[in-house]
């Protein structure tokens, strides 16, 4: 079985046969098809690269199919859901913890009973004001809070705190390299606006589906939503969009954005239109993919279920609605239609002040900001490292600052790289550990590889050592006297 590497490509050859296999390492994806042929065809894809797979359609029908997909643009939007790690909620003082027991985390404020007023948590304003900044948006020195109304069991308000027309920061953009393996190249997505906002409780279904109860730990934590401008093309594309968008939040310390918990959502739009047309086409949402991989195999599936019902003339059958991923059946199914635009009559908060940021205020976090991936990115590449290198290192902040601190006490850069992403990578992978959870420290790292360099001893012996002190720790001197590792010169 061959394996795809597949981002910034054009995946189409899986046209409605989603059966790609994907895994992400270090931020890659990594992708295999599954076959249920044996024939062999080469396909070329998105002019980039020429990939050897097993189809598991015939030769013809894959040429079709790519030829049908080369016809139609699709048009990719996303508007992503950021949970901040402020101490307590966006309007009250409660925390709020991931997998507490339900409705542990409560007050009148967050449960919406009458007569409770909301008390902002100014750590909100700092957070999205970073975020804003990292996007290279422009931030509206005036904004304020709107009440957008919508009736659902887990918003006991009846309405959602959040901002309409005045988002904090808005007109940004995002830079990114693509790896190499996916087509390599540097993209610029647009962001449209950034803006602050609550979140609602969790709604738990019973089993029978005759009963459901809410869980209002949730209420009232602090979210930002991105929405970006239609800017992204493929599935890869708009992973890596996502990828980069966790990327920063992480750098900058304002959420974890663990997708699993809930904690950054993405809901896609897409559309498809005919090559050339400068009309968007009906663009359907799709929801509920917690990783990059399924976001990635959602969109390119249904780029793919719009541009077969337009090729059949079934075009009318593309509806605004939304839709749901679902990961065992590889596919997109309707959740439900939208029935004309949802009027949320919004107005603004009448319990909340306007918020007023001054210049001193933005300038004192703009020069509190880290450095952030792009920078580090460039900086890395000045090292001397390959673009693809650079990437797998500033994927993870805790591999980068281990790379860099062992970098800092002598290490060589490209053999540090080398060792940091290939056998301690491969441990990490095998044994489920993060690199801060090993027993070896940047600063032995980097006395092995000068030990190695300085050919006191053999590549081989350092590997052994390697792995001794990922497991167990210690001195590298101390292991070379003891075991009277030094080479025979
Ligand atoms: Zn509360």
């Amino acid at each position: 079985m061959a394996s795809l590497c597949s981002r910034g490509l054009r995946t189409h050859s899986s046209l409605l046969c989603p059966s790609s296999l994907f895994t992400t390492r270090n931020g890659v994806f990594f992708c295999t098809m599954q076959n249920t042929q044996t024939e062999k065809t080469k396909t070329r894809i998105g002019n980039t690269k020429t990939t050897q797979i097993k189809a598991s359609t015939s030769t013809t029908q894959v040429r079709e199919n790519e030829k049908m997909l080369n016809d139609y643009e699709a048009v990719i939007g996303i508007e992503t859901h950021v949970q901040l790690s402020t101490l307590t909620k966006a309007f009250c003082s409660c925390p709020y913890n991931y997998g507490s027991q339900p409705n542990t985390t409560v007050c009148p404020i967050c449960m919406g009973l009458p007569g409770a007023l909301p008390i902002f948590n100014s750590k909100v304003i700092e957070c999205a004001v970073k975020l804003g900044l990292a996007l290279n948006c422009k931030l509206a020195m005036t904004s304020k809070f709107d009440r957008k109304q919508y009736f659902y069991p887990d918003l006991p308000k009846g309405y959602q705190i959040s901002q309409f027309d005045i988002p904090i920061a808005s007109d940004g953009y995002v830079d990114l390299d693509l790896p190499l393996e996916f087509g390599g190249g540097h993209r610029k997505f647009g962001i449209t606006r950034v803006h602050m906002e609550e979140d609602a409780g969790k709604l738990m279904h019973s089993g029978t589906g005759t009963y459901s109860q809410v869980d209002l730990n949730r209420a009232g934590v602090p979210l930002l939503e991105i929405v970006s401008e239609p800017d992204m093309r493929t599935g890869i594309e708009a992973a890596e969009y996502a990828a980069e968008i966790q990327r920063l939040v992480r750098y900058l310390g304002v959420g974890n954005g663990n997708m699993q918990e809930g904690s950054l959502r993405c809901d896609v739009n897409v559309s498809v239109r005919p090559t050339g047309q400068t009309e968007y086409g009906t663009k359907v949402e799709i929801k509920n993919m917690n990783s990059f991989s399924a976001m990635h195999k959602a969109i390119d599936f249904e780029i793919s279920r719009q541009v077969l019902l337009h090729n059949q003339g079934q075009a009318d059958q593309i509806v605004q609605e939304t839709r749901l991923w679902e990961e065992g059946a590889q596919k997109t199914a309707t959740m439900r239609k939208k029935e004309g635009l949802a009027d949320y009559r919004y107005f603004p908060e009448p319990d909340l002040p306007e918020v007023v940021l001054t210049e001193d205020y933005v300038e004192s976090i703009r020069a509190s900001l880290p450095e952030l991936p792009e920078m580090k990115n460039r900086r890395f590449e000045n090292m001397g490292l390959s673009v693809q290198d650079v990437l797998l290192l500033s994927n993870d902040t805790n591999v980068c600052n281990f790379f860099e601190s062992a970098v800092d006490k002598g290490a060589d850069v490209k053999m540090a790289a080398n060792w940091i992403m290939g056998d301690i990578a491969a441990y990490l992978k095998n044994e489920k550990l993060s690199i801060t959870e090993i027993k070896l420290t940047p600063q032995e790292l980097a006395e092995l590889i000068s030990s190695i360099k300085g050919g006191i001893i053999s590549g081989k012996i350092g590997k052994d050592i390697l792995f001794e002190h990922i497991a167990k720790g210690g001195t590298v001197k101390a292991v070379i006297e003891e075991k009277d590792l030094v080479q025979a010169s």
